[in-house]
């Protein structure tokens, strides 16, 4: 019987000093199975494309693929699985953070059936402590949004059959959402509980900004339900109003009509506030379809020792098309 490919795919932005201990560490843990590792050069500056080009050397299980900027995390994790030609794929990030010595346990799971492992982390124990706990209301707020319970913990270390991972291929959307996308689909899903080390080498490039702005992706790309408590919102409001009206008028007769002035300030400063916010979380909507209606190509890709995509379906064929002039 053919003995089942793994690939491992790895989103790397400025972690040159981590990929030759992350190769070492994944060629030991994985040293019993058939596997490649693809690693994805999300537009690093420093020399972490000079590091891939290095570790593939010499080594056919050891792919890259550099793309022609830095477009995300979970957008470099989409080109990775493109990519990938595996019959079970793992996504791990290139810190070390998450031991790849926990892909053999995922793996065994996949084994009996599962067709997406998530691997969640008891401790976060190298997190800060705002991290912790403002990852921990954001899963709650996006399980409430969504629809669908994602994962809380469930950061990008998983492990997904083929047929997940062809699903994943066909999805062209702009506002990728990974973490979401895997709740929503259902099959049958498990997930796998480690202990987070601590970062090997360098720092977060997860600042609040873009922790904030990966956060408002997550729940726009999921959920309309912001718009209806915008609406909601508005309806309330709007009564208010009314009744305030109400108040304004009944008081002009009973000739109590003076000193309004800070009262009124105050409720027109404060609805303002609340039309601005709701126009802002339509206004995400609207940006949202504007990007969708440009279909653009997801990424760009300027180097790679890959070839192309496992098998063409009409929408890489576009994409395609765009990359070929760009590959050396
Ligand atoms: N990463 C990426 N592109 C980005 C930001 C991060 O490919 O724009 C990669 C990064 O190299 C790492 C993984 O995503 O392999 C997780 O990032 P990081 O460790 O900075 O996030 P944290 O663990 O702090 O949430
Ligand atoms: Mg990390």
């Amino acid at each position: 019987m053919r003995k089942s490919l793994i690939s491992v795919i790895i989103p790397c932005y400025n972690e040159a000093e981590n990929i030759p201990t992350l190769i070492r560490r994944i060629n030991k843990a994985l040293r019993n199975y058939h596997y490649e590792v693809i690693l994805v050069n999300d537009g690093s500056t420093d020399n972490t494309l000079l590091e891939l080009e290095l570790a593939s050397q010499g080594n056919e299980q050891i792919k890259y693929l550099s793309l022609s900027r830095n477009f995300g995390h979970q957008t470099a994790l989409k080109a990775g699985i493109d990519y990938a030609r595996g019959d079970c794929l793992v996504t791990i990030d290139a810190d070390l953070q998450k031991p790849p010595e926990h892909i053999p346990a995922m793996i065994t799971l996949w084994q009996k059936g599962y067709d997406i492992v998530t691997a969640t982390c008891e401790n976060q124990g190298q997190s800060t402590l705002f991290k912790k706990w403002s990852s921990r209301v954001y899963y709650r707020v996006l399980s409430w949004l969504a629809d669908h319970p994602v994962i809380s913990q469930g950061a990008d270390f998983r492990l997904i059959d083929r047929k997940v991972a062809d699903i994943i291929r066909r999805i062209q959307s702009q506002n990728l959402y990974l973490r979401g996308i895997f709740s929503w689909m259902g099959f049958s899903q498990t997930t796998y509980v480690y202990c987070e080390e601590k970062r090997h080498a360098g720092k977060t490039k997860y600042g609040l900004g873009k922790m904030l702005s990966l956060a408002s992706n997550g729940i726009t790309s999921f959920s309309i339900k912001p718009l209806r408590l915008a609406l909601a919102l508005g309806v309330f409001f709007a009564f208010l109003a009314f009744g305030y009206g109400i108040y304004a008028i009944v008081a002009v007769f009973i000739g109590k009509t003076v000193q309004g002035w800070a009262s009124l300030i105050a409720s027109v400063v404060f609805l303002s506030g609340i039309q601005l916010i709701v126009l802002g979380v339509i206004g995400e909507y609207v940006g949202k379809i504007y990007r969708e209606l440009n279909q653009r190509p997801l990424y760009l890709i300027s180097k790679s020792n890959l070839s192309d995509p496992v098998e063409d379906n009409t929408i890489n064929q576009k994409l395609k098309q765009e990359r070929r002039p760009v590959m050396t």
